[in-house]
């Protein structure tokens, strides 16, 4: 990374803000689907259903019926039923673009291809995630006009505000993070009125380094519910905290 891209990274976690307050003593807690393996719109989908929660999945179009780690990727057909049953499907740049490594011109480009896939096949979206949770301040004020928040990945949970175009997420891998860190970071977002993120990619019994597995996600689920919180998606979190 070069002098400028590190000055660039640093500053972009300081300007650039949209603060969304946090002031509803309830806590909220969000599961996000990255890339989107076909695993988790169908078994991360139903595990959400269980709970009566819904769930948000940011979408690269170029993913879209392919391969990624071995790992079956979404169709079309998919992510459509993803939003006539109430869930928030985001875009993830077209071709998993890293934010902080390419221009301002180029995102764009990228993220008009995206919107493309999204149009032609009827799919309404809004927010965003940062591949990687790659981004600098250029990219971070680009998302931030055309998108109604950006996520990144990494803090934890957030409790008293939340910067909207740059929301902190807490990582969901199997083989990761650990039922003690699940429980206590909940907790702590509960009795903070907070508002804990997290992100994962395929939902699987023998899921890769970045995936989750039926358990693990149960287990964060349930979690979820005992201590209180709301589960909701990233969309219907920000309008429960506008309130
Ligand atoms: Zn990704």
């Amino acid at each position: 990374m070069t002098l400028l891209k590190k000055i660039s990274r640093r500053l972009a976690s300081h300007l650039g803000c949209a603060w969304l307050p946090l002031k509803q003593g309830q806590g909220v807690v969000s599961f996000t689907f990255d890339d989107v393996p076909a695993s988790a719109c169908i078994l991360g989908k139903q595990l959400l259903e269980e709970f009566d929660a819904r769930g948000t999945f940011f979408v690269c179009g170029d993913l879209t019926d392919g391969q990624e780690q071995g790992h079956p990727c979404h169709s079309v057909e998919a992510l459509q039923h993803l939003v006539e049953d109430g869930h928030e499907v985001g875009c993830h740049t077209f071709s998993h673009t890293n934010c902080a490594t390419h221009s301002v011109k180029e995102l764009k480009r990228d993220w008009e291809k995206n919107q493309d896939f999204f149009t032609k096949n009827t799919i309404a979206n809004k927010g965003f995630a940062f591949p990687f949770g790659a981004y600098d301040l250029g990219s971070k004020l680009a998302a931030s006009q055309r998108f109604a928040y950006n996520r990144i990945t990494g803090g934890g949970t957030q409790t008293g505000r939340a910067d909207l175009a740059a929301l902190r997420a807490q990582s969901l891998y199997a083989n990761k993070t650990s039922l003690d860190k699940i429980k206590k970071l909940i907790d702590k977002t509960a009795q903070q009125g907070g508002w804990l993120i997290f992100y994962s990619h395929e939902v699987d019994e023998t899921p890769g380094p970045w995936g989750t597995t039926p358990a693990q996600l149960r287990y964060a689920l349930a979690q979820a519910k005992i201590s209180g919180c709301q589960i909701l998606s990233v969309r219907d979190a920000i309008l429960f905290f506008q309130r």
